[in-house]
């Protein structure tokens, strides 16, 4: 297994896994926390004290993800240069993330297919959850602008990508027996960058 992409798939499907690389060992800093906080935005105030440049936690998730996605690039057999990197590329990128999936997608076959709590344990394979594919690809799609990539050529932005993320978003939702809807209004806009209409 990769340790660099089993890093990447812990941090972007755990969020609180992640640790801010600027935190300072000294402890004052974070005698400003609010009692109770949870360790990430204890992280995230002493990382406010002690960098002038601070990074909000999805600015330095983006970051990440891209210095990953480029590390896959260069271990890419045939070699593969990001300026030929395609929608397609991005959706075998995708596929071969689901082998570190910790996300059971039921197959039809299964007695347990469209129960959202399975009493019992079955054979179905681990999968990426939809949820954290779409926020790597937005992620993803935005850091290949910032650093410089054209956005009409921007491979996180095909229209390949997106259907193949509507489909699976569909097929979890059927197998898994959940409705991504729900989550989906409640959840705040994530990007500012919105797909168009398909
Ligand atoms: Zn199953």
């Amino acid at each position: 297994m990769d340790p660099i992409t089993q890093e990447m798939l812990s941090s972007s499907t755990e969020m609180n896994s992640f640790t801010i690389t600027t935190n300072t060992p000294n402890s004052s800093s974070m005698m400003g926390s609010p009692s109770g906080s949870s360790s990430s935005s204890a992280a995230a105030a002493s990382s406010a004290v002690s960098s002038p440049t601070t990074l909000s936690r999805y600015e330095n998730q983006k970051r990440r993800d891209w210095n990953t996605f480029g590390q896959y690039l260069r271990n890419h057999r045939p070699p593969l240069s990001l300026s030929r990197c395609s929608g397609a590329h991005v959706l075998e990128f995708l596929r071969y993330l689901d082998q570190f999936g910790k996300t059971k997608v039921h197959t039809q076959l299964c007695p347990f297919f469209g129960h959202p709590n399975p009493p019992a344990p079955c054979p179905c394979p681990l999968r990426q959850a939809w949820g954290s594919l779409d926020a790597l690809i937005g992620r993803l799609r935005a850091a290949y602008e910032e650093n410089g990539g054209k956005p009409e050529a921007n491979p996180f932005g095909a229209r390949a990508v997106r259907l193949y993320l509507r489909e699976v978003r569909d097929s979890q939702s059927k197998a898994r027996g959940i409705s991504y809807e729900k989550k989906k209004r409640k959840r705040p806009p994530p990007q500012p960058a919105a797909l168009p209409p398909p």
